[in-house]
């Protein structure tokens, strides 16, 4: 799930390379809209369903999309976003656009794999119809990654591009970064690339979950992770981001704190009270699917964990929600230790696998 926007700064990034856009603005209450699940790329660990219908496909209708904007304003609601499928697919997203700043709202996000903002009088458009912020999926610092990841050559370019203009617009840009068996050990660079190449302030690493295209065989298959294989690259890649003074670091989304120990107050998923970790949604923020389904995102986002037995005996334990169980279905609890009651926690022993090596 998206996570709303954070720290407020009209200034460019001092930690960046870049002279970057500016901090994504304080959250503001927040409706987002799945408006499609159509797509131009072929991502192996997207979570939308492989199986949807074409209307899902193509989504909420307009009138009932501006319907429901129209109600969510009149509620208090001044921050949109806009995620699908690929928002770009659908042809009336600058009227889309250009109808929320009408309204009102003041914070404007579409999330794209910015294939189609390659294009500069594309982006031009959307930026004419409102749009003020922009959160990419990028899952590679290298088209080796990339491309290969999204199944779309040319695609990594297409998002520098879009970076580009967005960044002399000063438009915010965040990341969407799923972490995976073909991109692991490439994390700590790559996340220097995000804040050096591209002066990106909002970066999110989510471990993945074998749900929608992602729980397909052949997507298990190539992609599968464990959480021991990761944790040294996660934690290698804030030990290097905090060296550098990079600001924000990075917020991570589905892993539990013993899989990363010492970055729980980076972890958005984990806790029972959903505002009490990273900097996360706010209580009141929702989300409608194109099945018309609504549900407020802390409660997706904090959904599909389990306790394991070592919890009984962790420090955390009555505030942590646990392990996602869509990755306990694939690998168990045994890699999983408690963390101590001194704060100074044990790592996951090594995976029983060893370490394991990508396949990009
Ligand atoms: S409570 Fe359980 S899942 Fe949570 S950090 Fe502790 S051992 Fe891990």
């Amino acid at each position: 799930m998206i996570k709303a926007s954070r720290k407020s700064s009209s200034q460019p990034s001092k930690t960046t390379g870049l002279q970057g856009p500016p901090l994504f603005p304080p959250p503001a209450k927040t409706l987002e809209f799945f408006v499609n699940y159509a797509c131009n790329a072929k991502c192996p660990f997207c979570f939308n369903p492989p199986d949807a219908s074409p209307e899902l496909e193509k989504g909420l209708p307009f009138p009932e999309l501006a319907r429901r904007m129209f109600a969510g304003f009149a509620e208090g609601y001044r921050g949109i976003k806009f995620i699908g499928g690929e928002v770009t697919i659908r042809d009336d997203l600058p009227k889309i656009l250009g109808l929320a700043r009408k309204i009102g709202f003041t914070q404007i996000q579409v999330t794209t794999n910015g294939i189609r903002m390659g294009d500069g009088r594309y982006v031009r458009s959307l930026l004419r119809q409102g749009m003020t912020h922009v959160r990419f999926s990028i899952h590679g610092h290298t088209p080796e990654l990339h491309d290969r990841l999204v199944q779309v050559p040319g695609a990594l370019a297409k998002i520098e591009r879009a970076a580009a203009h967005l960044r002399a617009a000063g438009i915010p840009m965040g990341v969407n970064y799923v972490l995976n068996r073909l991109n692991y050990e490439r994390l700590p660079e790559t996340l220097d690339w995000f804040y050096e190449r591209l002066g990106l302030s909002d970066i999110i690493v989510y471990f993945l979950r074998y749900q929608g295209f992602g729980a397909l065989p052949k997507n298990k298959e190539l992609l599968r992770l464990r959480m021991s294989e990761a944790s040294p690259f996660v934690l290698e890649a804030f030990r290097r981001l905090k060296a550098a003074g990079r600001s924000p670091l990075p917020t991570l989304i589905h892993f539990p704190p013993c899989a990363v120990p010492g970055l729980e107050d980076h972890i958005l998923d984990w806790t029972v009270d959903p505002t009490g970790s990273g900097q996360g949604n706010t209580r009141e923020d929702r989300v409608t699917l194109p099945d018309r389904t609504v549900g407020k995102i802390h409660e997706i986002t904090n959904s599909g964990k389990r306790k394991i037995a070592v919890c009984a005996s962790c420090s955390l334990n009555e505030r942590c929600l646990g392990v996602e169980t869509n990755y306990l279905n694939e690998f168990g609890d045994k890699e999983f230790r408690p963390l101590a009651l001194t704060g100074a926690a044990r790592h996951l022993s090594p995976s029983p696998s060893g370490r394991g090596r990508g396949r990009a």
